[in-house]
């Protein structure tokens, strides 16, 4: 049997949210069909929502930072069980037989990953919809064991995007004891990727725009904060780091953070603005075989490790939990970076 949900949805870019009905599919053999409890915000959210990269199909149901509780199995199901708390992140299906999804890389599956909104479903090819739902249904290869305790899930459901787009970057350049990085954009990603670089045991410096955010910067493990527009305090830490992962949802000139870097540094970019950022000099890269690169989430491996070390060493997102009803409210606010540092939204007040 279907099963009914209940959502918000937009039905173009300018609309604001309102409630959705719809059904999840019938569960599959291999699905496990999940009571969402918290949903976090991520910008991706908001540039879907409101079409800023093309492609986007309404109705949109964002939200892809979802917590939840199991509420049944497919007969072919063997990792999870009923009452299990599990998180799905940005994937909910990929093709799993191609050199990537070999290589535990789901996220850059040749014929392309399934979104856990904004679709397409694969076989179906329909759309996908979200998390800012009561209810959603996922194969199970794409779902995640929560090893945390039930009274910090408002805080796990970042970890399920913010988490893991900042874990992965970090790994993959080995980022660690001895390992100087920088965070730029000190916002959902940005304040993850601080706890996360810190944990993994190396220096970390955090880039903001906003001189408020400063103590914060240091409560969430940052070693020093330099506000990224004041020139000296830039100056004065040039070809200093190793690693820099850029979170900044806006276009802006990337060579002042690139003549940071050492020699064969590297500034990976997961921020994805929906203008381009001006052409970086290419003197700024070939003076110091500097790199300039990218990263798009992470596998599904990877996410399971990413989480069972953030249960291990404590770590959660620093949240401010909404209703589903004040959605419009909250996209206005993290435009203007007013968020510390993610929003989690409540999904009992679907009910209201
Ligand atoms: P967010 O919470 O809004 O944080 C972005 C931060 O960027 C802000 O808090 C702000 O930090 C800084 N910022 C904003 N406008 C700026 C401007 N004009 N100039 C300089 N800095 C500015 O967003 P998020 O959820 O972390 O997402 C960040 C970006 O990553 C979005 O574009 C999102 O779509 C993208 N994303 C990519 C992936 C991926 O797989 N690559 C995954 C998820 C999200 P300060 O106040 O500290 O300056
Ligand atoms: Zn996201």
């Amino acid at each position: 049997m279907p099963i009914a949900a209940r959502a918000y949805a937009v039905d173009r870019p300018d609309d604001r949210f309102h409630p959705f009905s719809f059904e999840r599919r019938d569960p599959r053999p291999n699905d496990v069909a999940i009571a969402i409890r918290w949903c976090g915000v991520c910008h991706s959210d908001l540039h879907t929502a409101r079409g800023e990269w093309g492609g986007t199909k309404y109705p949109c149901v964002p939200g892809h930072e979802i917590v939840g509780e199991v509420t049944a199995v497919g007969s072919a199901v063997t990792k999870f069980k009923e009452g299990d708390l599990v998180g799905v992140g940005c994937m909910v299906d990929s093709c799993l037989s191609c050199s990537a999804c070999q290589a535990g890389l789901e996220q850059y599956c040749e014929p392309g990953f399934t979104g856990t909104y904004n679709g397409p479903e694969q076989g179906t090819g329909g759309n996908t919809y979200g998390g800012y739902s009561d209810r959603i249904v996922v194969r199970e290869e794409f779902v995640l064991h929560v090893r945390h305790q039930p009274e910090d899930l408002a805080g796990v459901a970042p970890l399920l995007c913010a988490g893991i787009t900042t874990w992965s970057p970090l790994r993959h350049w080995q980022v660690g004891p001895g390992k100087k990085v920088g965070v730029v954009g000190i916002g959902g990603l940005g304040h993850m990727g601080v706890k996360l670089a810190r944990a993994l045991g190396a220096q970390v410096v955090a880039f903001t725009t906003s001189p408020s955010k400063r103590e914060d910067a240091l409560a969430l493990g940052a070693h020093e904060v330099v506000v990224s527009r004041d020139k000296e305090e830039m100056a004065a830490r040039r070809e200093s780091f190793d690693v820099i992962l850029n979170t900044v949802a806006a276009p802006h000139d990337l060579d002042p953070f690139l003549l940071l870097l050492k020699r064969d540094g590297t500034m990976v970019l997961v921020g994805v603005p929906a203008e381009p950022h001006p052409s970086p000099s290419v003197g700024a890269l070939i003076f110091r075989r500097r790199s300039l690169a990218g990263s798009l989430i992470g596998g599904i491996a990877e996410t399971q490790e990413m989480l069972d070390f953030c249960a291990e060493h404590g770590i959660v997102a620093d949240v401010e939990t909404i209703r589903i009803q004040q959605i419009d409210e909250a996209y206005e606010r993290m435009l203007r970076s007013d968020v510390k540092y993610r929003f989690s939204i409540d999904m009992r007040s679907m009910a209201e």
